[in-house]
């Protein structure tokens, strides 16, 4: 199975990549810009798992 960074991350759909929402930070991307997908968020969800040990 392969993995591309598109299946784990999306643009952002609120400040649409920029990072930023009326001058401040975006705070659906928290500035980054992109947004984990459904798929991106059980891949965090398992890897904190091992981060957190
Ligand atoms: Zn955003």
């Amino acid at each position: 199975m392969v993995i591309t960074v598109e299946d784990l991350e999306m643009i952002c759909p609120i400040c649409k990549g920029n990072g930023q929402e009326k001058r401040q930070p975006c705070s659906a991307c928290a500035g980054k810009g992109t947004v984990l997908t459904t798929q991106g968020q059980t891949l965090l969800h398992v890897l904190k798992k091992y981060i957190e040990e």
